[in-house]
């Protein structure tokens, strides 16, 4: 990865800005997502990082609401970003999909609206079960129905939502360099970001190069590697220590007097890598937006760097064995 200096936002090529740090929304249950948002807000989060599949974007849009009716934030001043299920890749459930999303978070467009998978499910219709998540009846065990929806048509359809207004930047997640590649070849809007696993157990350096070629930004999901993943992929847990505890971590910590989780984000982002930590605690959600104060060494980041393990614990096959071979 390049070195670059520390700024808390980038420009994407529309010109819109967007956070370095930001907040991210998986596994935040309904019943807290509205409180989160709010603090985060009023914290300086300006980045949120949602999804129609984390079934809180109703709760995540009421938080929003309130901040902005008390002042805190404008609405435009805040990244919106949300992200198309897997279920809905046929060109035309895209818009429908979209406008969901939209409806649910109470806003007329979305900063970055990504693709969250290039993996095909078929169609569930939202009247039988929303969000509709991996099995086609809705049970943990239940029948994995894949659906041939090629990738172009349905990028032809996320850029019908730039030209309609819905969205101002289209993105793209968990993809390979490969199906990057590839999409580059024919994408009239480019993707604005990519979105992928990415911590000092799973640096991603290629990935990150050919994105940086292709003047994709790069936004990191489970930055803190393991944390997010027990009881998911404890198989792959097992093969290495938490990165709090890791002594190079550890070290570059405690010589900055600053936290593990800062020196693990501070690595991202001060290499232009967009952070989205999920935290539902003030302390935390404080400490992680300030991981832009900390100045790492060229030093120290080459040495997290060697940490890099190829370890993914955002494996599809974790989640569910059959999906596997898809990964
Ligand atoms: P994460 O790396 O943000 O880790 C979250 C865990 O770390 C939580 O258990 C939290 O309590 C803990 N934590 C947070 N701040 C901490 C701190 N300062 N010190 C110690 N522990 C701390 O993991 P994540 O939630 O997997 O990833 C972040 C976001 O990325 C998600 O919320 C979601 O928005 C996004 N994401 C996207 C995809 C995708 O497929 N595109 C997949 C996974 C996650």
């Amino acid at each position: 990865m390049t070195f670059v200096s520390a700024s808390n936002s980038i420009k994407l090529p529309s010109g819109d800005s967007y956070p370095l740090t930001g907040l991210g929304l998986w596994k935040v249950p309904q019943h807290a997502c509205a409180e989160l948002v709010y603090t985060a807000l009023k914290i300086g989060y300006r980045l949120l990082d949602g999804a129609a599949d984390y079934d809180n974007e109703v709760q995540a849009g009421e938080g929003l609401i309130r901040a902005v009716k008390e002042g805190i934030v404008k609405r435009e001043e805040v990244t919106i970003v949300s992200k198309l299920w897997n279920t809905y890749h046929a060109a035309e459930h895209v818009e429908a999909a979209c406008r969901r999303s939209l409806e649910d978070w109470k806003v007329d467009y979305f900063d970055v609206y990504y693709v969250h998978m290039p993996i095909s499910l078929k169609y569930v219709d939202p009247k039988v079960r929303y969000p509709p998540g991996w099995s086609y009846d809705g049970t943990p065990t239940g029948p994995l129905e894949l659906e041939d929806s090629p990738f172009h048509k349905t990028w032809e359809a996320m850029e019908k939502l730039v030209t309609l207004g819905l969205v101002r930047n289209i993105a793209i997640s968990n993809m390979s360099g490969g199906l990057v590649m590839d999409l580059m070849r024919y994408a009239r809007i480019k993707p604005a970001v990519l979105q992928v696993e990415l911590h000092p157990y799973h640096a991603q350096q290629n990935l990150v190069r050919l994105a940086q070629a292709f003047n994709i930004h790069v936004t990191a999901y489970s930055s803190f590697g393991p944390t997010s993943w027990v009881g998911i992929s404890d198989n792959v847990i097992a093969k290495c220590e938490s990165l709090f505890d890791h002594s190079v971590i550890a070290g570059i910590a405690q010589k900055h007097n600053a936290t593990a989780a800062q020196v693990v984000l501070r690595w991202a982002t001060q290499q232009g890598v967009t952070v989205i930590p999920k935290s539902s605690d003030e302390k935390r959600l404080k400490e992680n937006l300030e991981n832009e104060l900390l100045s790492l060494t060229e030093g120290e980041i080459k040495a997290i760097d060697k940490l890099d393990a190829g370890l993914r614990f955002a494996d599809p096959g974790a989640i569910d064995p059959r999906l596997a071979m898809y990964a």
